[in-house]
Order: structure tokens, then sequence, then C-alpha cells
């Protein structure tokens, strides 16, 4: 089978390989969508640290093409999608409703073989059924809908509540509409893009800003002015740094891009001791995948409007080379 397998990073192929037999307990998948997130492309740049040679891909869906022995609850031709947590399921973590810090944590397409592939093999107990009618391109997206479902339970917004988001990319835009469905008063949103900001409003953000402007235009919303919820969904230190300052007393800053590991950014512990400031992160899914999928069957989020460009397999190493524009928001890689 057809497959993009990272040799070493910025070394992108595309490659025959063994067709992934499934194990008793696994089923292996025909893909018919796979997402391409940041995550791989930290994996092409090196960043990320997966081991090589390594077939990335954790945001996908497809359709069972073998069971393995043991296997009860697929047969070949189910339509699936696949939640890419590998949780030992016996650690203190995983057994305290926190198994996205598994001790042994691993990933579909980050530690093991993911689905920039024909076909991928996973264990039977991390695949779902999809609803009928359910598009590839959905279930493709239910896993970075889980990523925003851990967020949504970390940030544990109220009713009511303001919100400034950073970052109105794909993750961004799913934000926002989380953050609308559950109730978000003012939501505020800043991007570099105005294309971006054009799709945050249609989203449900109340008003939105350029980054070039927000120091002119949010002068006035500092500490005692600031928003209950701050969220950044950058992971570029700077924007960081800057955006602490939009913090209102007790609010809550969301953690949710990923910046480069060894960045660091400075913050007053005065501060956080006198506002009453909840600095929280969020790692991934956490046992999320199952409400992400019920929250996308429910019809609540728009995604299609969010696919940039569809391509090939056989496209993907030229757009990891070329990297991504900054109105790009998802590409998938269609099999269909
Ligand atoms: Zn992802
Ligand atoms: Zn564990």
């Amino acid at each position: 089978m057809k497959a993009l397998v990272m040799e070493s990073p910025r070394n992108a192929v595309i490659k025959d390989v063994p067709y992934p037999h499934p194990g008793p307990n696994e089923i292996t998948i025909q893909v018919k969508r796979c997402g391409i997130c940041g995550t791989d492309l930290h994996i092409y740049q090196g960043t990320f640290m997966p081991k090589y040679p390594l077939i990335p891909g954790h945001e996908f869906a497809g359709v069972v093409s073998k069971t393995g022995a043991h296997v009860t609850k697929f047969k070949i031709g189910d339509r699936v999608a696949v939640d890419p947590s590998l949780f030992c399921g016996k650690c203190d973590y995983c057994l305290s409703g926190r198994g996205n810090h598994c001790v042994e944590w691993g990933a579909i397409g980050d530690t093991v073989n993911g689905a920039m592939a024909e076909y991928v093999k996973v264990p039977e107990a991390v695949a779902f059924h999809m609803p009928d009618g359910m598009p590839f391109a959905e279930g493709a997206f239910i896993e970075p809908i889980a990523c925003v479902v851990h967020g949504m339970n970390q940030l544990q917004l109220r009713v009511g509540q303001s919100v400034l988001l950073f970052g109105a990319g794909s993750m961004g835009q799913l934000l926002i509409q989380s953050l609308s469905h559950a109730g978000a008063g003012e939501l505020a949103v800043v991007d570099v893009s105005d294309n971006k900001l054009e799709m945050a409003r249609k989203n449900g953000a109340t008003h939105t800003f350029l980054s070039s402007e927000i120091s002119s235009k949010l002068n006035n919303r500092k500490k005692y002015a600031g928003f209950d919820a701050v969220i950044d969904a950058t992971g570029i230190p700077q924007v960081i740094q800057a955006q602490l300052q939009y913090l209102a007393p007790s609010g809550t800053h969301l953690q949710f891009g990923v910046a480069p590991q060894d960045a660091r950014i400075s913050v007053s512990p005065f501060d956080i001791y006198h506002m009453d400031w909840k600095l929280v992160g969020s790692m991934a899914v956490n046992h999320t995948f199952k409400p992400a999928m019920d929250w996308m069957a429910a019809g609540r989020f728009k995604t299609a409007p969010l696919i940039s460009k569809q391509i090939q397999l056989d496209e993907v190493p030229a757009f990891f080379a070329q990297g991504k524009a900054a109105d790009i928001m998802k590409v998938q890689i269609s099999f269909e």
C-alpha cells in the first residue's frame, strides 16, 4: 500500500509499505479522509521528536477493511472515526480520568504509524461507529473537536462570561463555535488574517481585531476592564506574553495552542495572587472523543467552510516542504 513516511526531519516520502494486518484486538481501516494538523508540521520539522521513520496522521475516518480474531464491535465495511489516544488503562492517571497524562502515553500518528496511508491499523477500543449520513470529511474533524471539548472542560466557562481568543485558525474557529454554544457573552477574536476574522464573525465572534490593531483598540480592556477568559490558540510565545494583560480579576487563561517546548514567558506572581488568576492548560484528548462525536452528530459544528483545501496523498510532501500560508485553515487528504 501507499503511505507517506517521515524518514527523518524534513524528509517525507511517498512509498510502498506492507499492508498493516490487524492483531487479535485490532482493526485495519481503509482511510477515506485525514486532516493535516500543526502537530504533523512539527513532526515534519523535527520539533515534536517522534521516532522516525513514522507515518503521521491522527485526524481520520474511513471504512473497516479487516478485523482481528477477537474483534466484536466492528465488521468489514463499517464506517469509523478514531480517537488516536493510546492509554495503558492501568496507571494512576488512566485510573483517575486523566488518561492524557498516561505514563505510557502514545498516539496513533505520533508514536505509532498513523493515517497518511491507504490503510492504518488501530485497537478496536479506540474506534467509533460514525452515524449514518456523517461524511468522512466531518469524521476527520472529530479528533480536533475532542481536543476542543477537553479545552472547554478545562476552561469551565460560565454563561455570559466575556472571552478574548487569540488565533482564528481551524482550531480557533472550532473554539469559537463551542464557546458560542456554551454560553459565552462577549466573544472577541484576534488574528493576523482578515479572512479568518470574517469566518470568526460567521461562527459567533461578537467582535474581531487584527493583531496590528489591538494595542490601540484593546488598550482600555486591561485588568479590571479585562475579560473573564483569555484563550491562546496561537502557541506563539510573544502573543501569549502580551495577552495576559487583558485578563480580568478571577479570570482564567487557557493555554490551548502548542508553544515550542523550550519557549518561556514572564508573568508576575504578584498579579496571579492579587488578581486571583487561574492559568490552565489543555493537553490533547482526554476521554472526550465520544462527546465530540455526539456534539458533531447533533449538527452543532460547521466544519465544511473550515476546509481550505483537499489534497491527494502524493501532494503532501510538497505541502509540508512549502509550509502553511496565513489564510489557510484546515487541509485534508482525500482518498475518496
Ligand atoms: Zn491534531
Ligand atoms: Zn496509563
